[in-house]
């Protein structure tokens, strides 16, 4: 049966069941579930000698570091929550996140975009670099510099790092509930500006464990990744999914296809995290190069559409024995549905999965289900029968309770009756599967009928020679809105915007056809952490170039 379970808490318990396995390994070193548990301690008494007390937001700006876990589990230990920030904020994005969380004290390194970040800082927050903080924030009193490179201190009156890594004797306890808030996570700003996330402890600790489970997580897993901690994807499916069974996690700083493979091979991971993109160019390396990939088992695959023939790449040539995706938001802590590790391919590619198990069937004690779905017309809010399309709305215990600070959007997030709107549209297939099918707020309409951009997003990449297709409504007069394609290419391949245009002109009805089909490089779109394009700065991209002619 599950008992509520704070975040720490399942650190510690690993530490007590496996405290010599490992649990996190960078490239040069290792940590086992013993030392990740004390260096946790340590640096959690660093938090309460800087004046940290329970409740207190401790702001992270922090690459995928070893730090950056073992500082995750010390702001939980000492009762504070964590707001971990995305690094690639510009200046304006890290002062919003900063003065809405209400951080008191922020945690960032010097190095890769550091000094950049650092530069930011000292525009926004004037004298931060001494306690007392700057004008324009001033909540925040202290800036914790973390350096790569050692730790010579990075900034005059900047706190190093190793300044919080106290003895850990000197830890006074907190009686943290399971309950508390643990994180406010920022959504990634598909949709407009972020919103922090409130997620407790106990909602964090179940869906990781929900999430091993539903997996099927063997001793000992071994989890490589390169998506950020600051997202729910790669903290929780990730970071917190392992202490359950005593695997490891291998963070990586930043994605580079050779990269994980050489880690695989080097450190004998037997799971990945990945979102299509990192499938592709991971596909695209292991054919241009050998590498003995035989630990490597199994991928949770998600985050985005991926057409057929990825699907299958990763069987073929990976030789992968399972594949995995599923569904979920920042507001449902992580992903909820997930298909079965032995489901066929083309489950993977027609469905985001079913709801977890969150423990044994049939387990009265583990809770039905930690979120629910249904679907609602997303005009009046009336719900649908099974099998019909519409908003999903998500309810239960693993459902955030709401935005922090933000009354007028929490309020709005959910209905009457206490269901999150996810602002995504799909339905619930006769199986149980659900299938996702873009969010509300990108379908259009063209001439009055109303277009799913993902059917010809989803057409477009079934070519192999289109990598990515991005489908986006601009205002018409004639029509309301038509469609325009942004399409990237495959490596080697040379697109003809005509051809393409003619390509679904062939296969769809007419008012689902794109007005203009546009070849763009994959840098030149606006991505969030996760790696989804933003949309609405597509429309706007889009707008431009069709005004232009
Ligand atoms: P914001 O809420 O700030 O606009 P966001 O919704 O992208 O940003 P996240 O919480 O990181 O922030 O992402 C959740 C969203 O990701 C879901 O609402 C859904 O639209 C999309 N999504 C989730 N799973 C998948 C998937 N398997 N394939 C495609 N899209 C997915
Ligand atoms: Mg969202």
């Amino acid at each position: 049966p599950w008992t509520p379970l704070t975040l720490h808490g399942a650190l510690d318990r690993a530490a007590s069941e496996f405290p010599s396995r490992p649990a996190l390994i960078a490239d040069a070193r290792t940590w086992t579930y013993a030392e990740l548990a004390f260096w946790s301690r340590r640096l959690a008494a660093g938090l309460q000698r800087l004046g940290v007390t329970a409740g207190d937001k401790v702001a992270v700006a922090m690459a995928n570091y070893p730090e950056f876990v073992a500082l995750k589990y010390a702001i939980a230990r000492a009762g504070a929550v964590a707001v971990p920030m995305n690094i690639l904020n510009r200046q304006e994005e890290m002062r919003y996140v900063l003065e809405q969380s209400d951080a008191k004290l922020l945690v960032t390194m010097d190095a890769f975009r550091g000094s950049d970040y650092l530069r930011m800082l000292d525009a926004i927050a004037p004298g931060w670099e001494t306690v007392g903080g700057g004008e324009t924030l001033p909540k925040l009193d202290r800036v914790v510099v973390f350096s790569a490179e050692g730790e010579a201190a990075p900034r005059p009156h900047a706190t190093p790092f190793a300044a919080l890594d106290r003895d850990e004797s000197e830890f006074r306890d907190v009686a943290v509930q399971p309950d508390w808030d643990c994180d406010i996570l920022y959504t990634s700003g598909t949709t407009g500006s972020p919103k922090g996330v409130q997620l407790a402890h106990d909602m964090l600790t179940r869906t990781a464990f929900g999430s091993a489970y539903a997996r099927a997580f063997e001793a000992g897993r071994r989890i490589v990744f390169s998506l950020p901690l600051y997202h729910v994807f790669g903290y929780v499916e990730g970071m917190l999914s392992v202490p359950f069974v005593g695997g490891a996690i291998i963070p990586q700083l930043r994605f580079d296809a050779h990269t994980t493979l050489s880690a695989i091979e080097r450190l004998a991971a037997t799971d990945a995290l990945l979102i299509p993109a990192m499938s592709l160019a991971i596909v695209d390396a292991a054919r241009e190069r050998d590498y003995d990939l035989s630990s490597w088992r199994s991928a949770l695959a998600s985050g985005g559409r991926a057409p057929e023939r990825l699907w299958a790449d990763l069987f073929s040539v990976l030789g992968l024995e399972e594949v995995t995706t599923g569904y979920g938001m920042t507001e449902t802590t992580a992903s909820t549905t997930v298909t079965r590790p032995n489901d066929p391919i083309e489950r993977l590619l027609t469905t985001n999965g079913r709801l977890r198990d969150v423990g044994p069937a049939g387990d009265p004690d583990m809770g039905d289900r930690l979120v629910d779905y249904r679907v609602i017309d997303p005009a009046d809010g009336a719900l649908l029968p099974p099998g019909e399309t519409g908003e999903l709305v998500a309810r239960g215990p693993g459902v955030t309770r709401g935005y922090y600070n933000k009354p007028a959007e929490t309020a709005a997030a959910f209905t009457h009756d206490g269901w999150l709107r996810t602002g995504d549209l799909g339905r619930i297939d006769a199986d149980g599967y659900l299938v996702l099918l873009g969010r509300t707020k990108e379908s259009y309409r063209c001439g009055g009928e109303q277009v799913l951009p993902s059917e010809v997003e989803d057409l477009l990449t079934s070519r192999a020679d289109v990598a990515q297709a991005h489908v986006v409504p601009v205002a018409d007069e004639r029509m309301g809105e038509i469609g325009v394609a942004f399409v990237v290419a495959s490596a080697g391949a040379t697109l003809d915007p005509r051809e393409l245009r003619d390509f679904v002109a062939a296969r769809l009805a007419r008012f689902k056809v794109p007005s203009r089909v546009i070849p763009i490089l994959q840098d030149d779109i606006p991505t969030t952490a996760s790696g989804r394009a933003r949309k609405f700065l597509l429309v706007d991209l889009a707008t431009q170039m069709v005004g232009q002619g």
